[in-house]
């Protein structure tokens, strides 16, 4: 294992392509090559390795990281077994269906996709693998759903081809959909997403909807921000 102290250490460059490659950005390391005044400070390399691990999940920045990889420290042999076999396990057996994009614990067709039990002729188009999940417990949705690869963000190169706009068009085209749900998030990408599948999709004899935004359930109106109610009450309904 070559010697790696770049991370609040700066005392020697050598190694510096293996310790990218765990995860760290180059600006995260320190550049006081060999004068940093944190070097007795850093932590062993493989705790680091570990730490750069963890800020890679969302939502998770430095100081949560060491936290979670402090807390490791802390588990017992068989605990830490448990966790990294069950990580590997999971990515092993988690697949994501061809079709629809849904996971499941096989290969397809998934569960979702089960047309003696869906009603093929309307599809929800959503942005993750998860919010399925989340439709299914309302038990109002019985169609089909469709899983784009995520929202369209020029700036991150995220384009209407990288989010699968033909075998959309596709799918719709060979299931003779009838009736298309936009459930995408209510944010500027999600916005944005939605108008450009309302128009790209809004074709002859296909009635294409967006889950209502608004009032969220038992909220008071004192603290509601203006742009939530602004939405509820440009998609008020008759009552
Ligand atoms: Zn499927």
């Amino acid at each position: 294992m070559p010697r790696v102290i770049c991370y609040l250490g700066g005392r020697k460059r050598e190694g510096i392509k293996n310790f990218l490659s765990s995860g760290v950005k180059e600006s995260e390391l320190c550049k006081k090559w060999g004068m940093c005044q944190n070097a007795d400070m850093k932590y062993p390399i493989e705790l680091l390795r570990l730490i750069a691990l963890f800020k890679k999940l969302p939502g998770v920045g430095s100081k949560t990281a060491e936290r979670f990889a402090f807390q490791l420290l802390t588990w017992n042999e068989a605990e830490t077994q448990m966790f990294a076999e069950q990580v590997a396990i999971t990515k092993k057996r988690i697949k994501f269906c061809p079709t629809c994009g849904c996971m499941g614990e096989s290969d397809a067709p998934c569960s979702f996709c089960d047309k003696t039990k869906r009603d093929t002729s309307c599809l929800c188009i959503i942005s993750s693998a998860k919010d399925a999940f989340a439709i299914e417990e309302t038990h109002i949705f019985k169609g089909l759903y469709h899983v784009i690869n995520g929202l369209l963000s020029p700036i991150d190169g995220k384009t209407p081809e990288k989010i699968g706009i033909e075998a959309l068009k596709k799918r719709i085209h060979d299931l003779q959909v009838k009736e298309i749900i936009i459930a995408l998030d209510s944010t500027l990408e999600g916005d944005t997403t939605s108008l450009y599948l309302k128009e790209q999709l809004s074709l002859q004899g296909i009635s294409v909807s967006r889950l209502a935004l608004g009032l969220p359930m038992g909220s008071s109106l004192d603290f509601i921000d203006g742009g939530t109610l602004s939405r509820a009450l440009l998609g008020r309904q008759l009552f």
